[in-house]
């Protein structure tokens, strides 16, 4: 009996790596009965018939699991967030951290195009930067297009990690992965990607080496709607909220219209923003009305 991580799966196939080597395997054993299908980042363990070939006989149980991409046991999600082209969008950005958090993954947040933005404008993004560090959330600011290491520094973030990329479409996922690891070769919109089949088109999920680390080579979290979030659990996606509402006087307090809450004064001092709060509230109402709105 060996242990090991899947880092591939492809019609029913189970690639499991341990101490650097990758083994093929199907599936077999209890997992069946208990109708777990294995997912890309599970630890199991399995038996080696042949050198080339064995069966995965146990999943290990999960700390999270992701849908789309299917994925178990993530470590962090990079919210890519573009600084123009499209525009920044704080409201977007916050929605994802929000999915994040209440999956348990650690957000770390990469503002793309710098080279794009003129000074002005750089300032204001800036600013937003340092609202989302005082939080506790690393922000790194780059471009992909302008001095050809700028993205070394980002190779830290990745190392004994799983990440997935997350993030709208066009804000420059793939250009980023393929920054950080040109042997990846994913396409952008630069090659149209609804034309040709390049060697990623066939979807499936792998787990590739990056910075010392794992990352998912396809963008995750699809499904942008809160439909698996109650009201009462939006509070804690936001650090700095959940921080304050020990203070609340109720119990249970959702930060809207009882009187006493700490989150609530926190605004009112500043010491929250007023952004983040409106988006806490309009959140809060898209739960209540069960609504996606985007
Ligand atoms: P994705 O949909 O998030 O994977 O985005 P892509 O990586 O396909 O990038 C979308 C477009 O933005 C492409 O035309 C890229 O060349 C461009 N792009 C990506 N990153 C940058 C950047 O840092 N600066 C500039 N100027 N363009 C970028
Ligand atoms: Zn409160």
């Amino acid at each position: 009996m060996a242990e090991g991580r899947i880092v591939k799966a492809i019609s029913g196939f189970y690639y499991v790596k341990s101490d650097g080597e990758v083994h093929q395997c199907r599936g077999r054993g209890v997992f069946r009965k208990q109708k777990i299908t294995p997912l890309v980042g599970d630890f199991v363990e399995y038996d080696i018939n042949t050198p080339d070939e064995g069966y995965v006989t146990d999943v290990k149980p999960r700390k999270n699991e992701l849908i789309r991409p299917p994925i178990a046991n993530i470590d962090q999600a990079v919210i890519v967030s573009s600084a123009a082209k499209p525009d920044f969008n704080p409201l977007l950005l916050d929605r994802f951290l929000v999915l994040i958090e209440s999956k348990g993954i650690r957000p770390i947040i990469f503002i793309t195009k710098k080279d794009l933005v003129p000074d002005s404008q750089l300032e204001k993004i800036k600013k937003i930067r340092e609202i989302y560090r005082e939080i506790g959330y690393p922000v790194e600011l780059i471009s992909t297009k302008s001095e050809a290491n700028e993205v070394n520094k980002l190779e830290g973030y990745f190392s004994d990690k799983v990440s997935v990329f997350a993030g709208q479409s066009g804000v420059g996922k793939s250009s980023l992965l393929n920054a950080i690891n040109p042997s990846l070769e994913l396409k952008t919109d630069d090659i149209s990607k609804s034309l040709g089949r390049g060697k990623h088109t066939t979807r499936h999920v792998e787990l590739i080496e990056m910075g010392g680390g794992l990352v998912a080579d396809t963008p995750g979290f699809s499904a942008l709607d809160f439909n698996e979030l109650e009201a009462s659990e939006l509070g804690d996606c936001f650090p700095e909220i959940e921080e304050r509402s020990i203070d609340c006087k109720f119990r249970g307090c959702l930060h809207n219209k009882e009187p006493k809450c700490a989150v609530k004064e926190a605004v009112a001092s500043g010491e929250i923003t007023e952004l983040r709060y409106e988006h806490y509230l309009s959140f809060l109402d898209e739960i209540y009305s069960r609504k996606p709105r985007y």
